[in-house]
């Protein structure tokens, strides 16, 4: 079934009678050429473009819970492509071409919304970093502008432009970087994919990967065996506890991060505003709640949920830039589990096992990746090549020193 305003119109008059399920809830086959271990964003995109750019119609998607469960329905929405480095540019500027273009190819309104990212800067020596990265988003052929101060106060005046410790020195925006309604992507990819023929298998854990003279043949579920010619993994926070089933140790922790809403406000800010000098970002939904985050718990975990020390070091940030925030009274907060890598970039590719593809390594990033990464671990799947704009996520940059670094932190996934 189309989405169109003519079948918006139809239903209406119908009372809502005709709508179809968005997608089907089939039984597990014996056996796929391509099995997604993760519903989650990465892995229902990687199944859409395997099965409409590549042709391929046998594949699963095995999810352990339900679609949207995982970190793609417990994100803060935010998308933006204003990347320094050569390995991670080219990759979040595609995938930022693909949310241009993503409510047309899925047929579904995933309230893809261009309104802004502004990162804000605090210090001399903060604005030269962001000419830099300006710079290089600009040779790439994304969109960066620098904001002085004044430009900044006319867009947002109520920011703490005169704290004694961080006063705002200006910005850097990218105007085609904003928000997407998270679950909404799970949703769209979750039905195309299913239109296509694609098998998306709720409440289907994989237990173990079966595994035969270097080969994988198939995954233990908790439905049963699945006999696969390739398995594509893709479970974000899980991906060290599913990796370790066929024996991989990878260069990745798990460490839980919050996400914070407010009470329905009045418009307030119509985009997403960045603090430079902690770790704070928020934008406000369409329903008026306050989206906001900022550093992960700092300990290695794999519940979905967080803990009050850095709830206090959030609004603390958040106090220190916009102390309004502290009339609003905090209606919702949850965790996600992130797969934090040892030089904060992803991992897109094969493993020591045939016919084993691993897909992590997302940090806090990867919502914003979803449309590249599934469109580079389809190709990948597909094809046993890299994906151009993915050719330097590779498992073993950390042995050969090519790591990729945005932040500068070195090897500690906490800080990244
Ligand atoms: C609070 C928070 C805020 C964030 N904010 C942003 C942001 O603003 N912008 C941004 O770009 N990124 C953001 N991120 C990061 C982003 O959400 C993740 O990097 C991205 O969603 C991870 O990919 P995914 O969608 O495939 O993961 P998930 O949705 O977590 O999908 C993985 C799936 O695998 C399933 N799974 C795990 N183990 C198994 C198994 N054994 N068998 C079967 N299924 C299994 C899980 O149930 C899960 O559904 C944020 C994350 C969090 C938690």
């Amino acid at each position: 079934m189309r989405y169109s305003a003519l079948r918006l119109l139809r239903e209406a008059l119908r009372g809502n009678r005709g709508w179809e399920r968005a997608w089907r809830d089939p039984e597990p086959q014996p056996e796929y050429d391509i099995v997604i271990i993760g519903g989650g964003g990465h892995g229902l995109a990687t199944a859409h473009y395997l099965a409409s750019r590549y042709g391929q119609a046998r594949v699963a998607v095995l999810e352990k819970g339900w679609i949207g469960s995982g970190n793609v329905g417990r994100n803060t929405t935010i998308i933006r492509s204003n990347y320094l480095l050569d390995g991670n540019q080219p990759f979040y500027e595609f995938s930022l071409r693909l949310w241009e273009g993503l409510e047309q190819d899925l047929n579904y309104n995933a309230m893809v919304s261009q309104r802004g990212v502004l990162n804000l800067c605090h210090s001399d020596a903060q604005r030269d970093a962001f000419v830099r990265r300006g710079n290089a988003m600009k040779l790439h052929g994304a969109d960066a502008e620098l904001l002085d101060t004044e430009a900044v106060r006319a867009m947002y005046p109520w920011l703490n432009f005169d704290n004694a410790r961080f006063p705002i020195r200006g910005g850097l925006l990218q105007r085609r970087g904003g928000t997407v309604r998270h679950d909404a992507v799970a949703w769209g990819y979750a039905r195309a994919a299913d239109s296509r023929g694609v098998d998306i298998i709720q409440n289907c854990e994989v237990t173990g990967l079966r595994i035969a003279d270097g080969r994988v043949t198939g995954v233990d579920t908790s439905r049963g065996v699945i006999g696969a010619g390739k398995v594509g993994v893709a479970v974000a926070g899980n991906s060290s506890r599913v990796m370790a089933m066929a024996g991989l140790r990878l260069p990745i922790e798990s460490h839980v991060l919050q996400a914070f809403v407010t009470e329905g406000l009045k418009p307030l800010i119509d985009g997403v505003i960045t603090f430079g000098a902690g770790h704070f970002y928020v934008s406000q939904s369409d329903k008026g709640g306050l989206v906001f985050g900022g550093d992960i718990d700092g300990y290695n975990s794999y519940a979905q949920r967080g803990n009050l020390p850095v709830v206090e070091d959030v609004v603390e940030s958040g106090m220190a830039l916009m102390p309004a925030i502290g009339r609003a009274r905090l209606l919702r907060m949850w965790g996600g589990v992130m797969d934090m890598s040892m030089d904060g970039s992803p991992i897109i590719d094969r493993t020591p096992v045939d016919g084993l593809y691993f897909n992590g390594g997302w940090c806090y990033g990867g919502f914003k990746a979803t449309p590249a990464s599934g469109m580079a671990f389809a190709h990948l799947l597909a094809t046993d090549t890299p994906h151009p704009t993915a050719a330097a996520y590779r498992l073993d940059r950390f042995r050969h020193g090519r790591m990729i670094d945005e932040k500068g932190m070195g090897a500690q996934p906490n800080l990244h």
